[in-house]
């Protein structure tokens, strides 16, 4: 997959990508990320990008021509704008999973009091890490290429591990014990160490259950709500009179 990040601090980058998992994939030529200084499209002779909001108001406002330019410097056909925003759609693991799929990923961040609204249509994507104001969009955008990348095949090391975490099945997943079995006083539950697959696979989703019950009470609605209509679609179906042959 291919990955330009269009920002005014390319320097923002240099370690997140150049450790463990995802230098890795850049050397072995899964990921390729290119970064583009926004200010290099200036046509200002001090390379200035902001100005003062029309209709007053604190900080700056990135001017839509270097912001346009930019984006239209990378774009190609099939290519997926995303504009890093409080103010777009929260990002979840189906969106990253779905962004994975992209052959070329364009990543906005804005800075200061954020991008003029004309460049918008610019944009494919507005995209929000949380319901909280970051300085500038970079941090957003190692967020969102960290979190996709893991379902870009051969990124993690096993194929379905990334389909095996937390929000897949739209719940937490089960809670994790390695050596030694003996902690302080605290055992690895015998069940792990049984060996029974089946019952593991209970005992984790029980766990799990419990959990985001507790801490996420409206993502253990959501699921519940969500294996009951899976129940009653399934009883529809092996309820429907069976065609017969002759
Ligand atoms: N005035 C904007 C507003 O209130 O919606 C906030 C601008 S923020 C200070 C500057 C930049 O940081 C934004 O343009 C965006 O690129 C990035 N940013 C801030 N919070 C973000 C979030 N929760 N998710 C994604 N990007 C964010």
């Amino acid at each position: 997959m291919q990955i330009d990040i269009l920002s005014l601090f390319p320097e923002y980058f240099q370690s997140p990508f150049d450790v463990s998992i995802l230098k890795r994939a850049c050397a072995s030529g899964i990921l390729s990320i290119s970064h583009v200084d926004i200010r290099r499209f200036s046509k200002d002779k001090h390379k200035k990008v902001d100005d003062r909001p029309f209709g007053g108001g604190p900080g700056m406002v990135m001017m839509p021509e270097p912001v346009v330019a930019a984006i239209r410097s990378v774009r190609k056909s099939g290519s997926h704008v995303v504009f890093l925003s409080p103010q777009g759609k929260l990002l979840t693991s189906r969106k990253c999973e779905e962004l994975a799929t992209k052959e070329h990923l364009v990543f906005l961040c804005g800075h200061y009091e954020g991008i003029d609204a004309r460049a918008e249509k610019e944009v494919d994507e507005e995209i929000s890490i949380g319901d909280y104001v970051l300085t500038n969009g970079c941090i957003a955008a190692i967020v969102v290429i960290d979190a996709l990348s893991r379902f870009i095949p051969g990124v993690l090391g096993h194929p379905d591990a990334a389909f095996e975490d937390s929000f897949q099945d739209g719940i937490f997943d089960g809670p994790q014990y390695t050596k030694p079995i003996e902690f302080e006083g605290e055992k690895v539950p015998e069940v792990l160490r049984g060996g029974n697959h089946q019952e593991i696979r209970n005992w984790r989703l029980s766990q799990a259950l419990q959990k985001t019950k507790r801490v996420r009470p409206e993502l253990y609605a959501k699921y519940l709500l969500e294996q009951c209509q899976l129940l009653a679609k399934e009883e529809e179906v092996s309820s429907e009179p069976q065609k017969s042959n002759g």
